[in-house]
């Protein structure tokens, strides 16, 4: 499967499609990467249903052969951030519509101790200290997304418990799962202020139109600097080169004022095992290792 390292600290990610590491908490995993941290992103699936939004690349014969272009392109986006990745085998559930029923043969479509298998496995090989994943509502409305959500949670349960999948390998406990609060209505209203303050047109201003000025479900609890490493979280974006709309709100803002005011990515902490947080109670941590280094020696 992957050949194992020396002892030290791991990081696993849990993403829906192959381009979603590169779109939430990139920088993230790069910066641990540099760092010397295994980190090992594990994709569900393979984004056999997804549509090409590069117009440049929207051909019949890319559509045609998307699955094995999704793998290159996953390929060289892990190369970029300096990760390992696995795929977890699923297919693509695609976006259905309001009514359309979901694909039989669909990742949405399994029963979640049955989807979860195959992490809780990965789990129990990598031995991961920190689990990051999706809050329970994806981050965005996509039934791939959701259930990736459900499977991480599972698994990251499943996996502790020697009563579960017992022919999957020896129990193991991460100490912390994480859930991204990236691409967040704040994010986006910070950098269109910041934009609209220097005289740099926004392409943020119709998204946050739409979108109700609620405050967020989930506290902050953690904030990673990672702003070097926002040129290999582009790079690593480009390199799925089908899934690059260009000009996308998210894409279309100067890197040097992105880097002046959200210099981190963001995460909840959801579950933590950890007995000393490795802080003041309540401050917001700067490390997902917070806590988990001195117990590791690391
Ligand atoms: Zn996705």
């Amino acid at each position: 499967m992957f050949t194992k390292r020396p002892a030290g600290l791991r990081l696993l990610t849990v993403h829906a499609h192959p381009d979603d590491e590169s779109s939430k908490g990139a920088a993230t995993l790069a910066r641990y990467a540099a760092e010397g941290v295994d980190v090992l992103v594990a994709t569900c699936t393979g984004g056999e249903r997804g549509s090409v939004l590069n117009p440049a690349l929207d051909r019949p014969e890319i559509r045609a052969d998307l699955t094995r272009i999704r793998r290159e392109e996953m390929a060289a986006a892990r190369e970029i951030l300096g990760v390992r990745q696995q795929f977890l085998g699923f297919v693509d559930s695609g976006m259905p519509g309001p009514d359309e029923p979901l694909p039989e043969d669909c990742f949405a479509a399994q029963p979640v101790e049955v989807a979860a298998a195959p992490l809780v496995a990965l789990i129990r090989e990598f031995r991961p200290h920190v689990v990051i994943t999706y809050d329970e509502t994806g981050g965005y409305p996509h039934p791939d997304h959701v259930m990736t959500h459900k499977v991480a949670v599972e698994a990251f349960e499943a996996a502790a418990d020697p009563k579960r999948h017992p022919e999957a390998g020896e129990p193991w406990q991460a100490a912390k799962l994480y859930y991204h609060l990236a691409l967040s209505r704040v994010w986006f209203q910070t950098l269109h202020d910041a934009m609209t303050e220097c005289g740099v047109p926004s392409e943020m201003g119709e998204l946050l139109a739409g979108w109700p000025d609620i405050p967020p479900a989930l506290a902050t609890t953690t904030r990673i600097a990672c702003a070097e490493q926002f040129a290999v979280r582009d790079a690593a974006m480009l390199a799925h080169a089908t899934q690059v709309q260009p000009g996308v709100a998210f894409m279309a803002h100067p890197r040097d004022i992105e880097r002046e005011v959200w210099p981190t990515e963001d995460y909840h902490l959801a579950r933590s095992f950890v007995s000393d947080p490795g802080g003041p109670v309540g401050a917001v941590e700067n490390d997902l290792f917070a806590g988990v280094r001195v117990a590791e020696g690391a």
